[in-house]
């Protein structure tokens, strides 16, 4: 008999192929060109305009929608991409409703912004959609950069870096490039294999060459990358993740949030990714859940995501939270994982309620448990692999300025350097802004 949402144990198959179709489909559908001079009609055009303050990449948004409003997508999407060139891919990602649209004077007086998110994705769309790259890069300057990692970080500034003459030789330990553009961001956000899709498009400038499968650490050393290069940008992102530490962690089925989303990004056929009957997911960002949600989707019965603090402390936007409700996810707070019980694989998670004090998050003596065949583990990234004889701060790659580090000729950006907010948006400023530092350095050097 074929597998349903029932059936015990981790599998694959919970559902009929109609409704994986129906479930990965495109969260947020393009708006027709219609839609778009509606939306941008209700733009007031600010001066010294909130919504671009609340930008990471500073985009002109009052002067790209009222491009849109003229009939001019295509001019609007050059003004997004002059800032960002990952415009098409942030237009999907960004929780705009933490940045440019809460910050919108129309969500200030009608609590409905802008649909700023939107309107970027109708403009890169249509831009992009057309034959050729829209910037032309500059004269030669004879200098070689390495860019190591092909995230939103590693891509923004090898883009950057090319347009301004710049040969780049960018380097990923993945087969794909993307970083998790391809391997992390929720299905159903970046539908029709948008991401290969877009680094195709961003490599039209020209002057970027790609090795794919080649690892920093394993493959390569940064005094080989030093020796090679006038400069090297480090975009690692964060490899590793944290450990719950709690007893039992081991066991068959309790698994890496973020491995299981990769595999689920590169499945061919989403009917063959095994998932639990129930599903625990432990963890309140982004990560936890996207897991929590693609588990639903894959056909999971019951999927409890549970976060040791309250709501508001949750790294997941209230619209987030809210779209794992509507999706049938239970969502519990002030709990912490005690143990994972089961012979062999998981079967039951204890948590121990939580108190907040004065000295921080204490566990209290009530206990209760959540019946599980599937635990992913979603409590945060780390930095893996960082190159010898770089500063670190905290744990991440320390940076000044621009993207800075502590060694001459390095720079880093992204996840993996001080800073920044782990938004796709924040990766491409940042490499943005060392490409733009590392460009001055090395003229000022002439
Ligand atoms: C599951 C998940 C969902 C997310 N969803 C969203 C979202 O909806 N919206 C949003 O704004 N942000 C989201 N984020 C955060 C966002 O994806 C990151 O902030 C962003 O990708 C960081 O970009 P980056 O370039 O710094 O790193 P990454 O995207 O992690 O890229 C780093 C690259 O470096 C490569 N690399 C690593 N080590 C080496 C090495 N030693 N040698 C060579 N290459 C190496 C990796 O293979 C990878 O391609 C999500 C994150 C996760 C984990
Ligand atoms: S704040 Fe809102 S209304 Fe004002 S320019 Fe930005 S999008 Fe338009």
């Amino acid at each position: 008999m074929a597998n349903s949402p029932l059936t015990p144990g981790v599998v694959p198959g919970r559902l009929q192929p109609d409704d994986y179709t129906r479930n990965f489909a495109d969260k947020a559908p393009p708006l027709t060109a219609h839609e778009a001079a509606v939306a941008a009609d209700r733009c007031y055009f600010c001066h010294d305009a909130p919504c671009v303050t609340a930008c990471p990449t500073a985009i002109d948004i009052p002067l790209f929608i009222r491009e849109i409003a003229t009939g001019a997508p295509a001019a609007a999407a050059r003004t997004i991409f002059e800032q960002n060139i990952l415009g098409g891919m942030c237009a999907r990602v960004c929780p705009t409703e933490q940045l440019c649209e809460e910050a919108c004077v129309r969500m200030t007086a009608e609590a409905r912004p802008v649909e700023i998110g939107r309107l970027q994705r109708f403009a890169t769309d249509t831009l992009m959609t057309r034959e050729g790259h829209p910037f032309m890069r500059a004269a030669p300057t004879g200098r070689r950069i390495a860019v190591v990692g092909a995230g939103p970080a590693g891509l923004a500034c090898a883009h950057r870096l090319a347009m301004k003459g710049h040969e780049v030789q960018l380097f990923d330990a993945r087969p794909k490039a993307g970083g998790l553009n391809e391997y992390g961001i929720a299905a159903y956000k970046t539908v029709n294999d948008y991401a290969q899709a877009e680094v195709a498009w961003l490599m039209g400038i020209g002057g970027i060459a790609v090795t794919n499968g080649k690892a920093l650490g394993r493959d390569m050393t940064l005094d080989d990358l030093r020796a090679g290069h006038d400069a090297v940008f480090l975009a690692i992102g964060l490899g590793g993740v944290n450990a719950l530490r709690a007893e039992g962690e081991e066991k068959a089925q309790v698994v890496d949030a973020v491995d299981f989303i990769a595999r689920l990004r590169q499945a061919e056929d989403l009917s063959t990714i095994p998932v639990g009957r129930h599903v625990v997911v432990i963890g309140g960002g982004m990560t936890a859940v996207d897991a929590a949600v693609q588990s639903k989707l894959l056909g999971a019965e019951s999927v409890t995501m549970v976060y040791r603090r309250g709501r508001a402390a949750m790294g997941a936007s209230e619209e987030e939270q809210h779209l794992a409700s509507s999706k049938g996810v239970r969502i519990v707070t002030g709990a912490a994982p005690l143990r994972l019980l089961g012979d062999g694989a998981v079967e039951a998670v204890e948590f121990a309620y939580t108190r907040e004090t004065e000295t921080g998050l204490e566990l209290t003596d009530e206990t209760f448990r959540i019946r599980a065949d599937q635990v992913f583990k979603a409590i945060g990234q780390k930095l893996e692999g960082a190159p010898e004889g770089i500063a670190l701060s905290g744990r991440k790659i320390a940076v000044t300025g621009p993207g800075r580090t502590s060694m001459s000729g390095v720079w880093a950006g992204g996840d993996c350097a001080t800073g920044g907010d782990d938004l796709t948006v924040t990766a491409v400023a940042e490499g943005r802004d060392a490409a733009e530092d590392i460009h001055a350095t090395l003229m000022a050097e002439g």
